[in-house]
Formats: structure tokens, C-alpha cells, sequence
């Protein structure tokens, strides 16, 4: 049997080459990690809900027109996505106050934003991700002035989508972080939505009782992840066949 070439392992995924030139196979393992990798467990069933997390926001993307790497998904942990060339920005989104910039500028977690507001950080472990303004994003050539109007224009297309489905489901989105890519097409490029959208990168927030459904349950010891995970899912009409269901209890 042919072995797969691995193209790179990050802390949540392992990217493979594809089956055609331009795709590449995104794997979605088990392991959670917060604080740079400073805290690290394997959950079991994460990967496979993540999978079909992103799977079920990227398609809701697609459909509405916002073009994301997304082609079809594989298994149960596996998705067939486009290569792109990752521009090397974490995008976040917020719509109330939460996480670092609650914390940076001394604001209670769940304040309300005057309006979305869209920061950068730059995609660096080693430097843990420091957060960098529009100048320095344009002045090394990170991307393009052009390159950052589209990125806005399109994250908050992806926060108007993504806060509407969370709040059919009754959950309050209160941050996400995005990753975006290019593609070229001839003499073209075109940015697309890439990576992962789950709840491993953005705060939920039920909105009755506000108990936290997203990865601050495993950064703050809240309980259980999967479980909170499984919930979005059940919530959102995506639970995967065999997440769910009854383990087999075992018989002395
Ligand atoms: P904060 O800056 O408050 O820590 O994070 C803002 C939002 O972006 C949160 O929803 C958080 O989950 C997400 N986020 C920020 N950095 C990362 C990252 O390196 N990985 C992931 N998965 N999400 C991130």
C-alpha cells in the first residue's frame, strides 16, 4: 500500500497531499491544546465533530457565496479541501468583549461591542500569535491594502452567516478566529476562507444561561469539551452517526 505524503502537523490537524494536483486532505486529529501547547490533552471524538463542524459552516459559506477551500468531505475525520497559500494572519472577529481584549483593555467578558471589530495577529507559535496592526501587515508584505479590504469584507460576511445560525440554535457568538488563503486563477487571485471553523476558534455562549460551548471549557477546566461540542453539533442538526450515541456498558 502507497504511504500518503504528509505536507505539515500542526497542534489540531495533519494536512496531506491529495488525490488530484491543488487538493489536499485535511485530517482532524483528537488532540486539544490552549496556551501555545502549553496545555495539551487528547479528547476522544473531538476531531471527528470538528470535521463535521467546519464541514457544515464551510458548505453554509459556499452556499451564500462566500468562497471558502472547502470541496467535499471524506470520513468521519477526513475532508478533501484547495490548496491555497495561507496568508499569515489569524483574522478575529468580536462581537463582545471576551478572552485577550477583555483582558488587554480591562473590559467585563460579555460586553457588548459597539459594532463587529475585526483584529490580526500574526501566525507565529514561537512568538505566540502577537496581535499587529493594518501597517505592519502592509509594510512586510504580509498582504496587500487591497488584500485586507477583502479580508474585512469577508469575515464579517462569514460573522453576519456564522451569528445567524449560532442564534437559531440559541447560542451567542461571541468571537471566532479565521484563516484566509489565496488561489490563483489565470492572471487572478482570489482569497478564500480556509483552515477550520469549529468550536475549537470561537467563544459560544448559550444564550439562556450562558454556560461556555467552545474550547474556553478545556482553557478554563469547565468540564467536559466534548460534551460541550456534541451539543453544538445536536443543536445545529450535525451530529455525526456514531458520536452520541450510548456507549456499550460492559458486563461482569
Ligand atoms: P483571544 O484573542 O480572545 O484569545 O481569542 C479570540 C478568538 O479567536 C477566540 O474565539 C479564540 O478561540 C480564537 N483564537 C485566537 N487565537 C487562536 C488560535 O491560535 N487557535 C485557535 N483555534 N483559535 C484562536
Amino acid at each position: 500500500m502507497a504511504r500518503r505524503k504528509k505536507i505539515y502537523e500542526g497542534k489540531a490537524k495533519i494536512l496531506y497531499e491529495g488525490p488530484e494536483p491543488g487538493t489536499i486532505v485535511q485530517y482532524f486529529k483528537d488532540d486539544a491544546t490552549a496556551f501555545n501547547a502549553e496545555k495539551h490533552d487528547v479528547l476522544d471524538g473531538k476531531g471527528v465533530l470538528n470535521n463535521r463542524l467546519s464541514e457544515f459552516f464551510m458548505l453554509g459559506l459556499n452556499q451564500i457565496g462566500v468562497p471558502t477551500h472547502f470541496l467535499k468531505r471524506l470520513n468521519m475525520r477526513e475532508q478533501l479541501v484547495r490548496s491555497c497559500e495561507i496568508v499569515p494572519l489569524e483574522v478575529i472577529v468580536r462581537n463582545y468583549a471576551a478572552g485577550s481584549m477583555a483582558k488587554r483593555l480591562g473590559l467585563e467578558e460579555g460586553q457588548a461591542l459597539p459594532r463587529p471589530m475585526v483584529e490580526f495577529s500574526y501566525k507565529d507559535d514561537a512568538l505566540g500569535d502577537p496581535l499587529v496592526p493594518e501597517e505592519y501587515i502592509i509594510s512586510f508584505g504580509w498582504a496587500s491594502q487591497q488584500d485586507l479590504d477583502d479580508i474585512v469584507a469577508l469575515a464579517l460576511r462569514v460573522n453576519d452567516f456564522m451569528s445567524g445560525v449560532m442564534y437559531g440554535a440559541g447560542i451567542k457568538l461571541i468571537d471566532f478566529k479565521i484563516e484566509f488563503g489565496r488561489v490563483y486563477e489565470g492572471e487572478f487571485m482570489r482569497l478564500i476562507v480556509a483552515d477550520e471553523i469549529s468550536p475549537d476558534s470561537c467563544r459560544l455562549w448559550d444564550i439562556e444561561t450562558g454556560a461556555k460551548l467552545d474550547k474556553d471549557v478545556f482553557r478554563r477546566d469547565l468540564g467536559s469539551l466534548t460534551d460541550a461540542y456534541t451539543e453544538v453539533a445536536r443543536r445545529l442538526g450535525v451530529l455525526p452517526a456514531n458520536t452520541g450515541a450510548p456507549k456499550p456498558t460492559l458486563i461482569n
